[in-house]
């Protein structure tokens, strides 16, 4: 039976943390209403990420009598914006959706420590937070279940399990995500975009034409906030430093840093290509030994929050926006 210090001090902590109750249950991904019995979760998975909400070590949270029980995983309940887990009844609750975010990522090997779906993963997760903030700025949008499907480059497209998904897939799939919406009255959609060899930009100007009032935006959540100021690692491409401490603070229970290496590549030997004058898919087998381009051994969680939470702001801000203002 294990003493969770949890049970006791949760209010304390939530006060220590300056956290409101609502605040933090966004952040852990359950709905207010639960963070009560949150408190007396035996989980430990749900006691290490509370931990890291609160910024205090997880041995504080728990101290062990003996073996902790076995527990079934209660929390992190499902999130109330992750249409994947939720039921008809919850979604009737409200009259009127907005928008629908789209986590769109690929099925790749991620170095040797991440998961191979981690673009969707990330674009979920960071979705999910965003429509957290929008319902509290009185927007409504739901994240859909993310498409693992995304673009591959030569020489990682021959490791097991990777999937190349060409340009009239993803049309094919953008194109029936966008009717189903028109059908049932959302006219916006944020592609939430985890995977670097992923455009969509030549899909969304042909919807444009097809249909010039259903409104797509692409946004690849890893760009705008300038790496150089959480991270320090120069070169970050792949399963590098950023995409590994984001997940870090996400899942931490997918990130297998045993099995990392240093995500060393090389550049091309081509000045014009180093240098942008033209574009070539780089050869991934020929630029990296690990499949990585990044070395994700200075990674942390705290790295991954800090960060997360600027690309969060930012993403919710521009759905807002988009859902509440005029373009021009
Ligand atoms: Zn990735």
């Amino acid at each position: 039976m294990a003493t969770i210090y949890f049970e006791e001090k949760g209010e304390e902590l939530l006060k220590r943390a300056g956290l409101s109750k609502a605040e933090f249950a966004r952040r852990m991904g359950i709905k207010k209403q639960n963070v009560n019995a949150l408190f007396k979760t035996k989980n430990l998975e749900t006691i290490h990420r509370a931990a890291e909400v609160f910024g205090v070590p997880f041995e504080l949270l728990v101290s062990y009598t003996s073996e902790p029980e076995p527990t079934g995983c209660v929390f992190p309940e499902p999130s109330p914006y992750e249409i994947a887990l939720t039921t008809w009844g919850e979604v009737k609750q409200v009259k009127d959706y907005q928008m629908a975010i789209l986590p769109w990522g690929a099925t790749e090997p991620h170095n040797g420590h991440l998961p191979y779906c981690t673009d969707v993963i990330l674009a979920t997760a960071i979705g999910l937070d965003v429509a957290a903030r929008a319902h509290d700025a009185g927007v409504e949008v739901r994240v859909l279940p993310g498409i693992p499907l995304g673009s591959q480059n030569p020489g990682q497209t021959q490791l097991p399990f990777c999937l190349h998904a060409s340009q009239q897939t993803q049309m094919a799939i953008l194109q029936d995500i966008v009717a189903s919406l028109e059908r049932c009255g959302i006219h916006r959609l944020l592609i939430l975009n985890g995977h670097g060899g992923n455009t969509f930009k030549g899909l969304i100007r042909d919807l444009a034409v097809q249909k010039p009032d259903f409104l797509i935006a692409q946004s690849d959540w890893f760009t705008f906030v300038p790496r150089k100021d959480y991270f320090e690692e120069k070169i970050d491409d792949h399963a590098g430093e950023q995409e590994t401490s984001v997940m870090m603070y996400y899942h931490p229970e997918l990130v297998m840093m045993e099995y990392a290496s240093d995500g060393a590549s090389k550049p091309f030997a081509i000045s014009g290509l180093r240098e942008k004058v033209g574009w070539i898919p780089r050869d991934w087998a020929k630029i990296s030994a690990d499949t990585g381009v990044g070395n994700p051994l200075k990674s942390s969680p705290e790295k991954g929050r800090k960060y997360a939470q600027v690309v969060v702001e930012k993403i919710a801000a521009l759905v807002v926006d988009l859902c509440t203002k005029e373009l021009y």
